[in-house]
């Protein structure tokens, strides 16, 4: 979660109820329509409509995930999509490949060319080759105008969704097409000179570090709705033996050129955005922290914070509002903007204490997207913080007290806590002859978990190593809070244009 701290920017944050259209998904069949019937759809009959909805959602994608800006790192991504273009179907796409600001390991491609990777994949990929068959992955997945074939899915995607969510489902394609996009890697990365057998490695990496992340929230893309990562490994390492290839050299040369591409990424959560200690979320630059249930799936992305219940029946997500002091005017204004457009229906409201805090408490129904809500305002340092929980309609009664209870757990953080943020970044060190991993870990000081560096180095956790062997490691320095960089102006009124709130 990250603050913004100029009005301007806090229309652009998404409502919780754009977090249920993800939650409770297309499968509610709650039709795009219905909910404000003027909105746009998103059509996909020809490439040139592909091309007009992956500009405008690459925009909110920037806005709401945040694009790492690295000059070199970029061009370097973008070398590499751009060597396997001229091999894939012709489309009057303009690509572009950029670098997400999300710790689990992802990629996806809009409609139109725009491509991404997280900076968690990037610091998993050990290989030019790998990082080149996930780009030819999804090269082939905008090329092959996936998006369009599920357009039935698509026009069911509720406008009111906003910035990622939107773009996530965009970029949720079919088990067969998986498979094409699969093989089309495989075929592209191999015609512009990277061995195919890249994607099975990378596969059975990224098979590894599923096994150790489990609860990191994650956006439909290269792992979700996906045939399983050891079929598929197994599939791409048959095929990778088999395609003929020519090898070009390597745009990074050598594979330290390679590694040291990657040096200085940010390993894991950004402590800008707020941590994880277990359920308890805490956020340094903002001195707060509160607790969500057990057992639910955490998520931690730029506009919002919150949790997820088993069996995706409701959700709970804490947001920053808006600067203020008044808990019952900001309210106010939540009922005349975003519940009025949804055309939500007030059941209660009223001014309540949350713990020393003055706070202030509503309830509402959305008939046609069949949810209900329980929102809870907080004032604290000067801002309005707010906790909704939601649900279906008629079941909400069974998460109102583990909504309130979260909403008590709110409170300032204290020293011991304060004490666990600090930022790491990947750092390349060399290995001495026959040293453990766990040696090479306690001698370099590295932050990241044993486990996890034998994955991220494509190595077993018992492996030797050779003498002046590169070693993906985690460099920890202490974090200080700073103030939040704003959007730039341009995106800012770009994302005006194109957002609901902006445009009734
Ligand atoms: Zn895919």
């Amino acid at each position: 979660m990250r603050i913004k701290q100029k009005g301007k920017c806090l229309r652009r944050i998404a409502t919780g109820l754009s977090l249920a259209i993800m939650v409770f998904g297309a499968s509610s069949g709650c039709g795009g329509g219905s909910m404000q019937p003027q909105r746009k759809q998103t059509v996909l009959d020809t490439d040139f409509d592909d091309a007009k909805v992956g500009a405008r959602e690459s925009q909110n994608m920037a806005a709401s995930m945040g694009i790492i800006e690295d000059p070199e790192l970029n061009e370097y991504l973008n070398a590499i999509g751009k060597r396997m273009i001229p091999f894939a179907p012709r489309r009057p796409f303009k690509y572009t490949f950029q670098i997400v600001d999300q710790a689990s390991p992802n990629a996806f491609a809009l409609p139109g060319g725009h491509i991404y990777v997280s900076r968690g994949l990037m610091t998993l990929v050990n290989t030019e080759d790998e990082l080149a068959c996930v780009i030819g992955h999804e090269i082939t997945h905008a090329a092959e105008r996936h998006a369009a074939a599920r357009q039935e899915f698509n026009r069911r995607i509720n406008p009111f969704s906003m910035g990622y969510l939107r773009a996530g489902q965009l970029a949720a394609y079919g088990r067969d097409q998986e498979r094409d996009a699969d093989r089309g890697g495989q075929i592209l990365a191999a015609k512009a000179g990277w061995n195919p057998s890249g994607m099975a490695t990378f596969m059975q990496d990224l098979g590894a570090m599923d096994r150790l992340s489990i609860g990191w929230s994650r956006l439909p893309g290269f792992f979700d709705s996906h045939p399983s990562s050891p079929e598929r490994a197994a599939t791409a390492s048959t095929r990778g033996q088999n395609l003929a290839w020519v090898p070009r050299p390597h745009i990074a040369g050598t594979h330290l050129d390679f590694l040291d591409k990657l040096a200085g990424l940010t390993v894991g959560e950004d402590p800008k955005e707020g941590i994880f200690e277990k359920t308890r979320f805490l956020h340094l630059d903002m001195d707060f922290s509160l607790r969500f249930p057990d057992n639910w799936r955490l998520i931690n992305d730029r506009d919002v914070v919150g949790a997820i219940a088993p069996g995706q029946k409701a959700f709970i997500a804490l947001r920053i509002e808006g600067p203020g002091d008044d808990p019952q005017a900001m309210a106010k204004k939540v009922i005349e903007t975003e519940l009025f457009q949804a055309r939500a229906k007030i059941h209660s409201e009223m001014p309540v204490q949350v713990g020393q805090y003055p706070g202030y408490r509503l309830d509402a129904q959305v008939s046609a997207a069949r949810t209900s809500v329980s929102m809870t305002f907080i004032a604290y340092k000067g801002y309005i913080f707010r906790i909704d929980t939601v649900s279906r309609t008629g079941q909400l009664n069974q998460y109102l007290g583990r909504g309130r209870a979260v909403a008590r757990s709110f409170r300032p953080l204290t020293t011991q806590e304060k004490s666990l943020f600090e930022l790491v970044e990947l750092e390349i060190v060399e290995a001495r002859g026959n040293e453990s991993l766990a040696q090479l870990s306690a001698r370099t000081n590295n932050k990241i978990d044993l486990g996890t560096t034998a994955v991220l180095n494509d190595l077993f956790i018992d492996s030797r190593l050779t003498s002046g062997q590169p070693i993906k490691i985690g460099k920890g320095r202490p974090y200080r809070p700073e103030e939040a960089p704003e959007v730039p102006e341009a995106l800012n009124e770009s994302l005006e244009k194109t957002s609901p709130t902006a445009n009734p």
